[in-house]
Formats: C-alpha cells, structure tokens, sequence
C-alpha cells in the first residue's frame, strides 16, 4: 500500500506539526524549513495536488482562511508584509504534492524577491500577443463553464 503524502498524514495527526489553525476544511501549520519566521502553510484536508484541482468549496475556504490568518501571522513575529504564493505542479517548483498556500512574513531589507521574479521572459509582448492570450482564455472559460 502507498505511504499517505506527508500534508495527509499531518492532518491525520500521524506527522507532527506545529498547527496554527483548523476548520471543517482547512489545516494551517507552520512550514518546518521557514523562509523566514512565521513561514505557514494553509492546505485544504482534501487531498488534492493541484489548485485547478480543488473544489469550489475548497478553494473558498482556503482564501478564507488565508484572509483570517495573514494579519495574525504578520503581528506575531512583527512583520510588516508578506509574500503569498502557491507552487502549482512540479516544474513550478511544488515538491509536495498536496495543495498549500505558502505566506511568508518579509521584513524590509530582508533581500527576498518578488513573486514576479521567479519567471521572467525579459521582454514585453505585442499588443496582438497578449490579445490572443486573453482570448484563448476567455474561449476556455467559456467552454467549459457551458
Ligand atoms: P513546495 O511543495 O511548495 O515546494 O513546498 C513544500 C513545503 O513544505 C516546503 O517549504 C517544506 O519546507 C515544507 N515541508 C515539507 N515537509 C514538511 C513537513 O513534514 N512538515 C512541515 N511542517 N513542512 C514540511
Ligand atoms: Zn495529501
């Protein structure tokens, strides 16, 4: 049988964790190897890998309780900000395979970068490119919200 992923096996309560918040749907819990103190991970209970993935459901808790959350971690370690972001699918970087919502608290000087800066192209596309995309897109919404 296949070992249960790590965030699952956190949830079941058969992986310690430094938890921080729960609800019906949600888990939050402190990243064991921090970006920078106050590091938390918010995952949903449902073992779900990818954000396109999750239920609507649980894709309303999850930004739900990242809006309860963000204030209070940002205060308890007093930083004034933080930087927000989900690794979506491993060539993005994701090693666990368990949606998580990553805050990490930042502190001015602290060096770190901009969520941005993790991919950029180094150029400015066309007018015609970006409407294409946007196009493709809007086609693929309405697809398949018919
Ligand atoms: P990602 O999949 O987005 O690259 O990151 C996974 C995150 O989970 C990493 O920041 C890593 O430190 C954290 N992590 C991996 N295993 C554990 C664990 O057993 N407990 C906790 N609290 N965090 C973990
Ligand atoms: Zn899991």
């Amino acid at each position: 049988m296949q070992r249960r992923c790590i965030f699952c096996r956190i949830i079941g309560g058969e992986a310690p964790a430094h938890k921080v918040y729960e609800d019906e749907r949600v888990l939050a819990f402190l990243d064991i190897y921090p970006s920078a103190p106050g590091h938390t991970l918010i995952i949903p209970k449902a073992h779900v890998a990818r954000v396109e993935d999750l239920s609507e459901e649980d894709a309303a808790a999850l930004f739900r309780a990242l809006h309860r959350l963000v204030g209070r971690i940002q205060a308890a370690v007093g930083a004034p900000a933080s930087t927000i972001g989900v690794n979506n699918g491993p060539e993005s970087g994701q090693e666990v395979p368990h949606v998580h919502i990553h805050v990490i608290p930042r502190f001015r000087g602290d060096r770190g970068g901009i969520i941005q800066g993790i991919a950029r192209s180094g150029r400015r596309p066309s007018g015609e490119e970006l409407r294409r995309i946007a196009e493709r897109i809007r086609e693929l919404s309405a697809a398949s919200d018919a």
